[in-house]
C-alpha cells in the first residue's frame, strides 16, 4: 500500500501540465495535461491501492511512499547523517576593508587586516585540531578577501602543509567583488584550492555601476567582466566554480532578458559558469536605506521580476538557485556544529553577517583557546534541531530544517521561511522552462 508524502509540493504551469516536486527525494516530474486530472486525484488520496504505470513512476520519484514509512523518523535520520559529516568549516576574513561601496552593503569596515599574530593562532588551532575532522574546507571572506591577498597565500600554503602531513581534505571557496581577480591572481587562487568562486555582477553596466561603484565612486562593471573574461577564456582548468550572483532591483526588471541575452553569448557554454540570479535584500546597515524603493520584494513585484526571467532566453543556463531545492540546502553553515567563522581579529563567531554582535554572535577568539574550548555549549545553540510545530508540518522541511537563518531564529524565537519556499511556484515555472520536470507519463 503506498501513501503521498508529505513533502510534495505540487502547481500547474501555464500549459495546465502538473508540476511535481519532492523536497525528501530532490526528484522533480511532471505529469501532461491529459493525466493532470487523475495525478492530481492520486495525490489527494489517504491510501493508494491500486497500481499502474503512472503510479509506480511517482513512487520511483518519492512522491509516494510506502504507507508505512515514517517520514519524520527518515527525515531526522538522514539530518543528522549529514551533520555528523566531521569536515572542518572555516570561514576566515583575511581583511574587512573593502575597494568597493555597493548601496546595500551593510558592512561597516571598521576592522583592517588580519595581524601575522592572529594568522599565526589560526594555524595553531588547525594544526591542533585537523585530526578530529576529515578534513578542511575554507571560505574566504570579508570585505573584500583580495585585498589581503598576501594573507591569503601565507594561511592557504600552511593550512595545505598540515592537511597534507594529517592526510585529510582541503579545499576552498571565496565570496570576492572579482575587481582584483586578474588572470593571474587566479590562478595563485587555483594552486591553493581555491575551487569555488562567488562573485556579483548586477546587471548590465548601466545597473551595475550604479550599485557597485569604487570608495571613490568609479564604476567597476568593465574591470570585473574583462577579468571574468580573460579566465573564460585562458583558463584550461576543469576543477573550478564561478557563481555569478546578480542582485535584481526594480528598474533592472525591463534589462532581464538582455542580461541573460548577453550572459548567453559570454558564458552559457561554459559549464563552469551558473548563474544566482537573486532580488536585492534589505541585510540591515545604514548604506540600504536609501534604495528601499529599489527593493522588489517590498513593492510587491516579485510577480513581474520571475516572468521577466521566464521570458528570456534561460535554456542553456546553468541557475545555481536550483541547489537551494535540495535535500538540506537551504541550511545556513552557521548552524553546523564544526563550522566557525573567524574575522580579522581573531573573534570566532556562527554568523558571517552579523560581525558586530559581542553578544549575540561570539564564541570566544582564537588568541585564545582556552575561551572556545568553554563555549563549546554556546556552539550548539547554534546547531540544536528544533522543529516547531509548524515546521514539522511544511512540505519544505526536508530542504530548510527550520534553519534558513539561526541567527534569526536565536534572536527572535521562530523559523524564518527562506525566499525559495515563498516563491516556490515561481521557481517551478522557472526550472520548468529549463526542462528540469521530465514528464513520467
Ligand atoms: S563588495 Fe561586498 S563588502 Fe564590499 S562594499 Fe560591496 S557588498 Fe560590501
Ligand atoms: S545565520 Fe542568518 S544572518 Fe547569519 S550567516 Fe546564516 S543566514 Fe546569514
Ligand atoms: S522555516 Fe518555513 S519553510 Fe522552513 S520548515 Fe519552517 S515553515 Fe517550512
Amino acid at each position: 500500500m503506498l501513501r503521498p508524502s508529505k513533502y510534495n509540493h505540487i502547481c500547474f504551469n501555464d500549459d495546465g501540465e502538473l508540476l511535481i516536486a519532492n523536497m525528501y527525494s530532490n526528484k522533480m516530474c511532471k505529469v501532461s495535461q491529459d493525466n493532470a486530472e487523475y495525478a492530481t486525484e492520486i495525490l489527494r488520496k489517504e491510501y493508494i491501492s491500486e497500481e499502474d504505470d503512472l503510479i509506480l513512476k511517482m513512487q520511483k520519484a518519492g512522491v509516494l511512499i510506502d504507507s508505512e514509512e515514517d517520514e519524520d523518523i527518515r527525515l531526522k535520520g538522514s539530518y543528522l547523517e549529514e551533520q555528523s559529516k566531521p569536515i572542518l568549516l572555516l570561514t576566515i576574513l583575511p581583511t574587512e576593508q573593502c575597494n568597493f561601496r555597493c548601496v546595500y552593503c551593510p558592512e561597516e569596515f571598521s576592522r583592517g587586516k588580519m595581524s601575522e599574530e592572529v594568522q599565526k593562532a589560526i594555524i595553531r588551532y588547525v594544526r591542533q585540531n585537523i585530526n578530529a575532522y576529515t578534513g578542511l574546507r575554507v571560505s574566504w571572506f570579508g570585505g573584500e578577501p583580495l585585498l589581503a591577498m598576501d594573507v591569503i597565500a601565507h594561511l592557504s600554503i600552511e593550512f595545505m602543509k598540515i592537511c597534507k602531513s594529517a592526510h585529510r581534505s582541503y579545499t576552498a571557496g571565496i565570496t570576492t567583488n572579482a575587481y582584483r581577480l586578474t588572470y593571474d591572481v587566479f590562478r595563485e587562487l587555483l594552486s591553493y584550492n581555491v575551487l569555488s568562486y562567488q562573485i556579483t555582477l548586477d546587471g548590465l553596466k548601466r545597473t551595475h555601476d550604479a550599485q557597485r561603484m569604487l570608495i571613490n565612486k568609479n564604476p567597476t562593471y568593465e574591470t570585473i567582466v574583462k577579468n571574468l573574461i580573460e579566465i573564460h577564456e585562458k583558463s584550461k582548468s576543469g576543477k573550478f566554480v564561478i557563481l555569478l550572483r546578480t542582485n535584481f532591483t526594480q528598474s533592472m526588471i525591463p534589462d532581464i532578458p538582455e542580461y541573460f541575452a548577453w550572459y548567453n553569448k559570454k558564458f552559457a557554454k561554459d559549464k563552469r559558469f551558473r548563474v544566482f540570479a537573486k532580488m536585492a535584500g534589505d541585510y540591515g546597515g545604514e548604506r540600504v536605506c536609501s534604495m528601499k524603493d529599489e527593493l522588489i520584494r517590498q513593492n510587491q513585484r516579485t510577480g513581474e521580476f520571475f516572468e521577466a526571467i521566464i521570458r528570456s532566453d534561460i535554456h542553456e543556463l546553468r541557475f545555481a538557485n536550483r541547489s537551494f531545492f535540495a535535500r538540506n540546502g537551504a541550511i545556513c553553515d552557521a548552524s553546523r556544529k564544526n563550522a566557525m567563522v573567524i574575522d580579522s581579529e581573531g573573534t570566532v563567531r556562527k554568523c558571517a553577517c552579523h560581525l558586530n554582535d559581542d553578544k549575540g554572535n561570539k564564541l570566544g577568539n582564537v588568541l585564545d583557546l582556552n575561551s572556545l574550548q568553554e563555549r563549546k555549549s554556546g556552539r550548539m545553540r547554534w546547531s540544536t534541531l528544533n522543529l516547531s510545530p509548524q515546521c514539522k508540518e511544511c512540505f519544505f522541511v526536508p530542504v530548510c530544517m527550520g534553519m534558513t537563518c539561526v541567527y534569526a531564529n536565536i534572536k527572535y524565537g521562530y523559523a524564518c521561511c527562506p525566499e525559495e519556499k515563498i516563491y516556490i511556484d515561481d521557481y517551478f515555472k522557472l526550472f520548468d522552462r529549463q526542462g528540469m520536470f521530465g514528464y513520467i507519463d
